[in-house]
């Protein structure tokens, strides 16, 4: 864990998504929760030396960022796009799903369910709580449901998946081009810190780079229309993602994900 600002706490090193928690002088908000329970209970633990979790904010509609929603108090708060993908998810498939794959693992609790928001906002919305101000703002991109949180008075933004840092973007979900619309908003911000969805905390001068970095996904996905190639095709054959840039790992789950994100774009671009 690090701790970044005054007040901001992060971990990046979980097996999901990165988690931050803000110390108010009213109580805790966490962005984003532990995929598994073990996680999941070590960051509870660390958390109440630091007081009470008073709100909980999901940054995106993804397993990775609101799954451990159910070991915290506090209110949870999300984009409408979110509640839906919470109220849609299925504990028992999560409980299959562990005991196969992290046999090891502390399994799912039995009384687990997938805690859904309580407050929901479509474009923007502002919480209060201490000296503490959280601006949330719907920013499309890995999903058209992505939210920016940004805290002004520790200068940081958490920014969900719409910028991972050191890992492919997944765009299974995407909205090509409002993701770059969108990375140009967090320029907005007066921020010194960006906590990224996945991988190290990072400044705002990355965010060129993340452009760059969806832009080649475009590019090659504009390419395999031209060539007629399908998302199967730029799956089995990754030349063409390399000659962008875009690097693959050749674990049977980095080519899936290539498929998905292939299939999306090509629908969406067509
Ligand atoms: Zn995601």
């Amino acid at each position: 864990m690090e701790k970044i600002t005054d007040n901001v706490y992060v971990e990046t090193g979980f097996g999901g998504s990165n988690n931050t928690f803000v110390v108010t002088s009213e109580g805790i908000v966490l962005i984003d929760t532990p995929q598994s329970p073990d996680d999941a209970i070590q960051w509870r633990d660390e958390i109440a030396k630091h007081g009470e979790v008073k709100y909980i904010i999901n940054s995106e509609p993804h397993g990775d960022h609101f799954t451990g929603n159910y070991f915290f108090d506090g209110k949870v708060v999300a984009h409408e796009g979110v509640r839906e993908a919470i109220l849609a998810s299925d504990a028992d498939q999560l409980r299959q799903q562990m005991k196969q794959m992290t046999p090891d693992a502390t399994p799912i609790p039995d009384g687990f369910y997938y805690k859904p928001p309580v407050i929901t906002f479509s474009q923007k919305l502002t919480l209060h709580l201490g000296n503490h101000t959280f601006e949330l703002t719907n920013l499309p991109g890995h999903t058209p449901y992505q939210t920016a949180i940004y805290i002004p008075e520790e200068k940081v933004v958490c920014t969900s998946d719409n910028v991972v840092y050191g890992v492919q973007p997944f765009l299974h979900q995407a909205v090509p081009y409002e993701w770059l619309e969108s990375l140009k908003r967090y320029q907005e911000y007066d921020a010194d810190y960006l906590v990224p969805g996945h991988g190290e905390i990072c400044k705002p001068d990355y965010l060129p780079e993340m452009s760059k970095m969806v832009q080649a996904w475009i590019d090659a996905a504009e390419e395999a229309i031209e060539k007629g190639m399908t998302a199967e095709q730029m799956q089995e054959d990754t030349s063409l993602l390399e000659k962008h840039n875009i690097k693959v790992g050749t674990e049977p789950f980095a080519k899936r994900v290539v498929g998905m994100s292939m299939a999306n774009l090509l629908e969406k671009l067509k």
